[in-house]
């Protein structure tokens, strides 16, 4: 596992960069795309209505999905695509870690998971569709008559996901169940057209659309759940279930973690409410503080979080932290730790992504440091705010430089820029080292160039001008080039080997 590969070499304070995952690209092409054709329909969101119950003895979840999708483009679509990413762990050529990682997120051996497709309908009528792609994760749907321009239409999708025993974002370990990237979500049709890209092992191979959810669960009563939604509706039946009805507005997944163990503080910050999920209390002030602070500093410096509530979830999870919609998990490990700075440090970076990834959205196969550099530099701004700026030098200069350096004297950095795909990476190692820590590098050098009035002023606006959407690299450059004098044209080529026009 990574976690102990980086203790040897780094120290653990140096490590944690490597426990927060993240991804992809066409680093030589001018990335002029942008979302603007989609602009006049912005306000539509498909809508996700999911009814489902988990049984904990076969751990799997039957569920009913129907799905309310426009066609927001000018052209026909004869089929509709989706990710099933549940496949992905169908069996061990296509499970999504490296060699070295199998033995932690199987500590009891491999253990499948998938999704199967039972049925798809629209008004009643049987749709024919197929299940394709590298590890089965994409299904496509083929409807009876082409969704025109500005059709809605509805579909009804029947399906059963098996969670494998594996501590990773979908499984399940001694402690929580994480009901992650279960369901069939919409794969995204941009410029490029349909993004059907696989789940690869480096990375959050992730890229959707905001949309509206409205999911039920029934679960065992014993449980405690946390989850991506607001609670609307809580009951209980005779046979110990309990069923939870929640909803959740422009959110770009929908994550539930449920655990019989968890401990729940919950606080405010400017209005939003607070959750830390935490196992047998450990250090459970620690994590929701961090994260009232994380949430009142991103709002004070970026913006204010739009959502009601925030859970962050001791989790299961032997990568560190991952981000989803109002909901981050928190490897447990990170709790049990003598020292409070990699978990302060997880919780500040997932966090960040609310803002980079949750609300300002991109694809995070083709243009991962989009989200992640400018989430790992955000936790740098966290700790400036906080503790002061000589506490973020010394992060910067002994952690994040640190890395890159380190990673340059194992192996030569090719030169190809931050801005790569997923695909273009050799492991994980060389995806953090590049897009985290030379990604916040670069926002480094992009903030000392325009110096903080200018810099601080884009980010806000760059929040602003793109919450709910899905953003490029153009998009990113143009604001923060509107927002100084500064030809930032030459510090966007040598570092990022994009061609700017
Ligand atoms: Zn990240």
């Amino acid at each position: 596992m990574r976690f102990n590969r980086r203790l040897k070499t780094l120290g653990i304070v140096f490590s944690v960069l490597l426990f927060t995952m993240c991804l992809q690209v066409f680093f030589q092409q001018p990335y002029i795309e942008n979302v603007s054709s989609r602009k006049a329909d912005e306000d539509y969101l498909n809508h996700y209505k999911i009814e489902t119950v988990f049984d904990d003895e076969s751990m799997s979840l039957k569920g009913s999905q129907t799905i309310t999708f426009k066609n927001k483009l000018n052209d026909d679509f004869e089929n509709i695509y989706f990710h099933i990413y549940p496949n992905i762990f169908k069996n061990k050529k296509h499970i999504p870690f490296e060699e070295e990682e199998m033995q932690y997120a199987y500590p009891n051996g491999f253990n499948p998971g998938w999704i199967e497709i039972i049925d798809i309908k629209e008004k009643n009528q049987r749709l024919y569709y197929k299940v394709m792609g590298d590890g089965e994760t994409v299904l496509r749907v083929t409807p009876q008559m082409p969704i025109k321009p500005g059709e809605e239409r509805e579909f009804l999708i029947e399906f059963e996901v098996k969670l494998p025993n594996v501590v990773a974002r979908m499984g399940y370990g001694d402690n929580t169940i994480n009901i992650t990237n279960w369901f069939p979500i919409l794969a995204v049709y941009d410029q490029q057209g349909w993004n059907l890209d696989p789940y690869y092992a480096i990375g959050d191979p992730f890229y959707s659309e905001v949309a509206s959810y409205d999911i039920s669960i029934e679960v065992p009563s014993d449980y405690i759940i946390a989850t991506t939604g607001n609670i609307v509706k809580q009951q209980s039946s005779k046979k110990n279930k309990t069923r939870y009805k929640m909803s959740a507005e422009k959110v770009r997944n929908f994550a539930m973690i449920l655990s019989k163990k968890f401990d729940v503080k919950t606080a405010n910050v400017d209005g939003i409410t607070v959750n830390s999920y935490t196992l047998e209390g450990q250090k459970s002030e620690e994590a929701l503080q961090v994260a009232l602070d994380s949430v009142a500093i991103f709002n004070k410096i970026f913006g204010k979080y739009p959502y009601q509530q925030l859970s962050v979830v001791a989790s299961d999870f032997f990568l560190g932290g991952m981000e989803y919609p109002n909901l981050v998990m928190i490897g447990n490990q990170l709790y049990r730790l003598e020292e409070d700075f990699p978990l302060e440090y997880v919780i500040a970076h997932e966090i960040a992504h609310q803002w980079w990834y949750g609300i300002v959205g991109n694809n995070e196969v083709t243009e991962p440091w989009l989200d992640e550099a400018l989430t790992e530099y955000s936790t740098l701004l966290y700790f400036e705010e906080k503790y002061g700026s000589h506490i973020k030098e010394q992060i910067f200069e002994k952690m994040i430089k640190a890395q890159y350096e380190n990673f340059l004297a194992l192996k030569t950095d090719k030169g190809e820029g931050i801005l790569r795909s997923l695909k273009d990476f050799d492991d994980s190692l060389e995806y953090s080292s590049i897009v985290y820590s030379r990604g916040a590098l670069f926002v480094e050098a992009l903030r000392s160039e325009m110096g903080d009035k200018n810099f601080y002023r884009a980010l806000r606006e760059y929040y602003q001008r793109y919450q709910f959407q899905n953003v490029t690299t153009m998009d990113f450059y143009n604001i923060f080039e509107k927002n100084t004098d500064k030809k930032l044209k030459p510090l966007f080529q040598e570092w990022l080997k994009v061609n700017i026009e």
